[in-house]
């Protein structure tokens, strides 16, 4: 089987304004000799996606979105914006289940695999988040938390992404250790060999939550996980592409 090509992307939440996408060119400048081996992705607030997608037509960035429709056809949704929608307007991916969705919004997994087939029937990727809450974790949950969003949010298809993101660690500073990154990557697929069996070999599964230039390359040296999703420290170019270039890939 070939090796999974890493991908580490970037959400930018709700931050940012249009003079932000100048980032983009800083970081392809920084980035564009070591990333060639490495899938770089960024995703800005849905309105600049647009704009987002020119800025990054002369260099290898991908750009994707946060959120979409579950709805694959037009319809009267109001505020809604579907999967060919954001394909049209030059995203290629798209984060779905992110927790702060699943929090804020009362997203559950029916929701997120409705939002998964919609972006795979529209062409794009997408990323379904999973991972436990502190008390989750402290309850010794882990594997049956993560283990349930992996069937219900993730449909049989192996060209879809899961970030393992747990709630507790994102916008912090604390991080699951390396060998806990490891074990629950381990388990993400093979729950995934439940739907996909062999294919699930070749489902990317990044790493979400706190990381940043300090801790990225050993993040990125636990066992199974193919790259990262980062949110604070994808929206300054010099955080991000350090992170970048953490990886192993990006040394070859
Ligand atoms: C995220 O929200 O997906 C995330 C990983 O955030 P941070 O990197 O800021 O913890």
């Amino acid at each position: 089987m070939a090796a999974r090509r890493p991908l580490i992307a970037g959400n930018w939440k709700m931050f940012g304004r249009r003079a932000s996408l100048g980032e983009l060119s800083q970081l392809w400048a920084a980035v564009a000799d070591a990333a060639a081996g490495i899938d770089v992705l960024i995703c800005p607030p849905a309105p600049y996606i647009q704009n987002a997608a020119w800025a990054a037509r002369e260099t290898g960035l991908l750009i994707g979105a946060q959120d979409c429709s579950p709805a694959a056809d037009d319809a009267a949704r109001t505020g809604e914006v579907s999967a060919a929608m954001l394909k049209d307007a030059g995203a290629r991916y798209v984060i779905v289940g992110h927790s702060e969705r699943r929090a804020l919004h009362g997203e559950g997994n029916a929701l997120v695999r409705q939002k998964a087939d919609a972006a795979l029937a529209a062409g794009l990727t997408p990323i379904i988040c999973v991972g436990e809450t502190q008390a989750e974790r402290a309850a010794g949950r882990v594997a049956e938390i993560v283990g349930v969003q992996v069937r219900e949010s993730a449909p049989a298809d192996p060209r879809i992404v899961i970030a393992y993101e747990p709630v507790w660690a994102i916008g912090g500073t604390a991080t699951p250790t390396i060998p806990e990154i490891a074990e629950v990557h381990a388990l993400i697929r093979e729950n995934l060999r439940a739907s996909l069996s062999g294919e699930a070999n070749g489902v990317r599964i990044l790493y979400g939550g706190s990381v940043g230039p300090k801790n990225a390359a050993e993040v990125f040296s636990a066992e199974g996980v193919d790259g990262a999703l980062v949110g604070r420290a994808s929206l300054k170019a010099a955080d991000f592409s350090a992170i970048i270039l953490g990886h192993p890939a990006a040394r070859t």
